[in-house]
C-alpha cells in the first residue's frame, strides 16, 4: 500500500511531537480568521528578531512584510544565490456575512450570509458560530469583533429544520440551500419598540457593545466560524481535530520551519509565503495572483544596489524553489472506492509529496518536474523525513488546486507537499500530530538544503 518510508511514531518521541502538537494548538485556536493568523505571525517573526521592510537597511537577518493584514512573505539568507520558499493559505472555508446582513423576520432577528469556499454546507448548521473579523467605521477607526471565541460569549447558528418536518424525498443539495443558511443574531424585542423590536434590540447591543452601527456592516470583514476548541482526538490522542488546519497547519509549519532553520546572511535564502483567497481560485490584492512577495523581492534588491531589480529577479527566480504546502487528502478507510491506494497519504507515514493536483486530464493545475521530485526526495531521504505519495482520488474522481500553478507561471520550480487530512473543509478537520511534526521538520531541511 503505497511507499513506506518508516512510520514516524517509530522515528520519533512522543515528547518531542507532543511538544509541537501543544505549540500548534495554540496557534490554531487563536488564527480563527486570515487576519489573525497573519497577526500572530508577525509577532512571532517580530519576537524571532525579524524586521519588516520599512525599517530594513540591507544589514538584518531576516525581513519580512505584511500585505493589508491578510497575506505575509518572509526571507533570510542572501537572495542573490536564490530562495527556497514555503508558500501557504492563511484562509479557510467558513460563512461570511453578507454586507447588508439585518433583518427581522416573525419575533427572529437574522443575519443573511455567503459562504467561501467549498463547504459541504450541511456541515455548517445546528452548528455553535463565532463571529471573528473586523468592522472598519467611515472614519477608518478598526473595531475588533470576537463574539463566542471566549467560552462566557454567546454563540451564533444557522438553524436546520427538524426531521419531522424534513422528510420529502430531496436530493442532499436541496436540503441544503445557501439561501437559507441565515444566521439567529437575536430573539429579544426592545421593549417599547412596535416595528422590528428584535432586530433594533441587537442593534443597540451592538452599538453599546461594539460601537457598531447598523450601514458599518457594508465596511466590515465578518466571518462566522465554527466555535470550537482544537481537541485531542482518539483513546491514543494521536490526532488534532480543529478548525482550520487547511490550510493554517502548513502556514504554522512553514514559519516555525523558516524561523527555526539555520540559513546564515551568506548562505542560499530561506523564504515563507502565506496567501489569503486560496480557497476561492487566488483571486485579489493578497491571493497568490498577487504581485505583493514580487514587489517585496524587487524592493530588497534595491536595497541591496541592484539598478536593474527586474532582471535580478529573473536570475534569482531561475535559482529558487517553491513548495507549495498545502493539505491533501487521508485516506478513509469508509470511503475506499475514492481513493488510490497506492497514491493515497496514510496517517503516520509522514509528509505527502503531490506530484500535481488537477482534475480529470490533469486539468487546471501545475505539475513538479520529475528532476524536481528527484531533488526533493534526494534531500528529504538524506534526512530520515518519513514522506509519501498522495493524489486526491482516483483518476477522474477527485482533483483540485493550489497556489502551485500561480508560483510556477512566474517561473519558480515548484512542487505540491503537505500533511493529510480526514474530514477536510469540514468544521472540524482531522490531522496526525506524527504528520504535523514530520512536515515541519520536512520544511525545515527543505528550506536549508535544496
Ligand atoms: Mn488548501
Ligand atoms: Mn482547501
Amino acid at each position: 500500500m503505497g511507499i513506506d518510508k518508516g512510520l514516524v511514531w517509530k522515528k520519533r518521541t512522543r515528547e518531542e511531537i507532543e511538544v509541537f502538537s501543544e505549540s500548534y494548538k495554540t496557534f490554531i485556536d487563536y488564527a480563527k480568521t486570515e487576519r489573525l493568523a497573519i497577526e500572530y505571525f508577525e509577532k512571532l517573526l517580530i519576537k524571532a528578531g525579524f524586521v519588516s521592510i520599512d525599517n530594513y537597511t540591507g544589514n538584518e537577518d531576516g525581513v519580512f512584510f505584511v500585505n493589508r493584514g491578510k497575506s505575509l512573505v518572509a526571507i533570510k539568507g542572501d537572495i542573490t544565490k536564490g530562495i527556497n520558499f514555503v508558500a501557504a493559505h492563511v484562509d479557510a472555508p467558513r460563512i461570511d456575512l453578507r454586507p447588508y446582513p439585518l433583518y427581522e423576520d416573525s419575533g427572529i432577528a437574522l443575519g443573511k450570509t455567503h459562504y467561501y469556499g467549498g463547504v459541504k454546507k450541511y456541515q455548517w448548521l445546528s452548528l455553535p458560530l463565532a463571529l471573528v473579523g473586523v468592522v472598519v467605521k467611515e472614519n477608518g477607526e478598526k473595531i475588533n469583533v470576537c463574539i463566542g471565541c471566549d467560552e462566557k460569549d454567546p454563540v451564533f447558528v444557522l438553524p436546520d429544520l427538524l426531521p419531522h418536518l424534513d422528510k420529502e424525498d430531496k436530493k442532499v443539495s436541496e436540503h441544503f440551500k445557501a439561501d437559507k443558511m441565515n444566521v439567529i443574531l437575536g430573539s429579544i424585542p426592545l421593549i417599547g419598540e412596535e416595528n422590528e423590536a428584535v432586530k433594533k434590540n441587537v442593534l443597540k447591543l451592538l452599538k453599546e457593545k461594539y460601537n457598531i452601527d447598523e450601514e458599518d456592516f457594508i465596511s466590515a470583514d465578518l466571518e462566522l466560524v465554527p466555535a470550537l476548541k482544537p481537541r485531542d482526538v482518539g483513546i491514543d490522542a494521536g490526532m488534532i481535530g480543529a478548525y482550520g488546519h487547511d490550510d493554517r497547519i502548513c502556514a504554522y509549519q512553514a514559519i516555525m520551519a523558516f524561523v527555526n532553520s539555520e540559513v546564515s546572511k551568506d548562505q542560499k535564502a530561506a523564504g515563507v509565503i502565506l496567501f489569503d483567497r486560496e480557497e476561492i481560485g487566488s483571486e485579489g490584492d493578497a491571493g497568490a495572483q498577487a504581485r505583493f512577495y514580487k514587489s517585496f523581492v524587487r524592493k530588497l534588491l534595491k536595497i541591496k544596489g541592484f539598478s536593474d531589480a527586474e532582471s535580478a529577479f529573473d536570475e534569482i527566480i531561475n535559482k529558487s524553489y517553491v513548495i507549495s504546502a498545502d493539505v491533501t487528502t487521508l485516506y478513509d478507510p469508509s470511503y475506499p472506492d475514492v481513493h488510490d491506494k497506492l497514491n493515497v497519504a496514510k496517517p503516520g507515514y509522514g509528509v505527502a509529496i503531490v506530484k500535481y493536483t488537477g482534475r480529470g486530464g490533469k486539468g487546471g493545475a501545475s505539475e513538479a518536474h520529475a528532476e524536481l521530485v528527484a531533488k526533493v526526495r534526494g534531500v528529504l531521504n538524506k534526512n530520515g523525513i518519513s514522506w509519501q505519495s498522495s493524489l486526491f482520488g482516483k483518476v477522474d474522481v477527485g482533483g483540485g488546486g493550489t497556489v502551485a500553478k500561480f508560483l510556477a507561471q512566474e517561473g519558480f520550480d515548484t512542487i505540491d507537499m503537505g500533511p493529510g487530512l480526514m474530514s477536510m473543509h469540514a468544521p472540524f478537520e482531522l490531522v496526525s500530530k506524527a504528520d504535523l511534526y514530520e512536515t515541519y521538520l520536512a520544511f525545515k531541511v527543505l528550506m536549508e538544503q535544496l
